[in-house]
């Protein structure tokens, strides 16, 4: 069988909906396939939670209570050190929300703008004209093998990347597969509290040892979740340390989910001849959250701006034509995902009572009043002279941040053409290969394990 369209979307969750609902709108015909059922469709996952000022920003329905995806909204979002002290509060609206019910609101937004959305077909393999530009994809459906010609494809399947990871080397955008290193491993405890007044009604989070605990469906629940690269079995060894030091309600545990996100700098270029990466498929996820959403939702914006004018009067999507997604999604929010990337491990890479007078003086972790107060420098140096930080931790940090300001300038540099591209990468290279990683600092961790320290 074969079939026709203007935009095929690989992948039917918040990315790919979202970007085919955006291009159908603008009058192209946008044909969406995800290899779920439409009944499974979000389910990797339970609970969502997405700040609620991006329903409006983006133009999509806001759930509502009463309505199926909606579970409740919290205010109040808070970081704690190692010791559990110094709590640092955020406040804004976050809804937390079923995520395969999100995905069904999704689903009948897309068709309302016109997408038409096919479930149970598998993205196989890419298709190539004969000037070997990329022209839509081979399919496994139920009724067998689907053709579908396209003049851009979309790439929103999620971490495996099913299209990106497929295109020839030298294609015009990077076909490396997020490994273990370069994902964060995340085991969600759904946990019934045994003293029922102890309510989690908002989100803690402790940095130092990667977890949080949040609200859940159900009042008297909560989530207690981990995420760390390498492993679920490295992420469950983290959360068991930070239970034997840090006290949390008392809970039984009803079920465990888990699931991966990517933690990585994202491909230099999302976009190549008639292609384009988005959502988890592009590492666009936030290294301080592992949030992906809004991010996802910023490019497709992006994308559908720019590949809608593109596409024009028949036009093919070339390189050189779409390439402003690269640098107004590096300039709107990649650059400042860089420098907490490569900021980050230097941050982390210090023991318990360093990370809590960082916390203390509100070094990495500022509370919401606190934001812009205080010479750092002379904070850092109190740290040092006092014999709270050593000059290791020091040197790690100001280390880190001196990478990633130098990485942020370089992104917010990103070129306007194809041109400058080769030797930006080159420098961006430089970079990153002197950045610490925070896959590095969790090796070394688990060798210390294993030690038993
Ligand atoms: C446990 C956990 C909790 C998280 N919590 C949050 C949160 O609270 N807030 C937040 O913003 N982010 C959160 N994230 C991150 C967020 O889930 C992702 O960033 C986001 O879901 C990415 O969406 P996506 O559409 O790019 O990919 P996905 O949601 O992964 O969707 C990809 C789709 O592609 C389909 N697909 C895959 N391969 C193929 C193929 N070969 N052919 C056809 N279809 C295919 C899949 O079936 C799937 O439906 C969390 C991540 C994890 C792991």
């Amino acid at each position: 069988m074969t079939r026709d369209s203007d935009v095929l979307v690989v992948g039917a969750c918040t990315a790919g909906l979202f970007f085919a609902g955006l291009m159908a709108r603008q009058g192209y015909r946008v044909l969406v396939c995800d290899r779920s059922s439409e009944i499974n469709l979000g389910r990797r996952y339970d609970v969502i939670h997405i700040r609620q000022e991006n329903f409006s920003r983006f133009g999509i329905p806001e759930p509502k209570p009463g309505e199926a995806d909606y579970v409740t909204l919290f205010h109040r979002s808070v970081h704690r050190s190692a010791l559990d002290k110094w709590p640092k509060n955020h406040y804004s609206d976050v809804l937390v929300l079923r995520r395969g019910a999100l995905m069904k609101r999704l689903t009948a937004w897309a068709r309302e703008q016109g997408a038409q959305v096919l479930m149970e077909t598998e993205f196989a393999s890419p298709v190539f004209d004969a000037q070997g530009r990329l022209a839509g994809g081979l399919f496994k459906g139920k009724d067998g093998e689907l053709r579908i010609g396209a003049r851009l494809t979309a790439d929103a399947s999620g971490i495996g990347a099913a299209v990106r990871t497929m295109l020839p080397g030298g294609y015009g955008v990077e076909n490396f597969i997020t490994g273990p290193g370069d994902q964060f491993y995340v085991v969600l405890r759904y946990v019934k509290l045994k003293n029922p007044d102890e309510k989690i009604e908002y989100t803690q989070s402790w940095p130092f040892y990667k977890t949080w605990i949040a609200p859940q469906l159900k009042s008297g629940g909560a989530i207690y979740g981990v995420g760390a690269n390498l492993s679920f079995d490295y992420a469950n060894r983290c959360w068991e340390r930070f239970a034997g030091r840090v006290s949390v309600p008392a809970y039984e545990l009803e079920y465990i989910e888990q699931s991966s996100t990517p933690y990585r700098r994202p491909p230099y270029s999302f976009v190549a001849d008639g292609f384009v990466a988005l959502g988890d498929a592009a590492c666009i996820t936030n290294p301080m959250s592992g949030e992906g959403v809004p991010y996802g939702w910023l490019l497709c914006t992006i994308a559908a701006e720019e590949f809608g004018r593109a596409m024009r009067d028949g036009a093919y999507p070339d390189r050189e034509k779409i390439w402003p997604v690269n640098r107004r999604y590096a300039r709107a929010q990649g650059a400042s995902f860089a420098r907490i990337l490569a900021t980050l491990p230097g941050a982390v890479n210090c023991g318990a009572e360093e990370n809590d007078y960082e916390f203390e003086r509100g070094i990495i972790f500022e509370d919401d009043k606190e934001k812009g107060r205080g010479n750092m420098a002379f904070k850092l140096l109190m740290g040092l002279f006092s014999g709270k930080l050593s000059f290791a931790a020091l040197k790690n940090l100001g280390g880190a941040v001196i990478s990633g300001n130098k990485i942020y300038k370089h992104y917010m540099n990103f070129p306007e053409s194809p041109g400058g591209f080769e030797s930006w990468v080159k420098k961006a290279e430089n970079l990153w290969g002197r950045t610490a990683t925070v896959a590095a600092l969790a090796e070394k961790d688990l060798i210390s394990m294993g030690k038993g320290t």
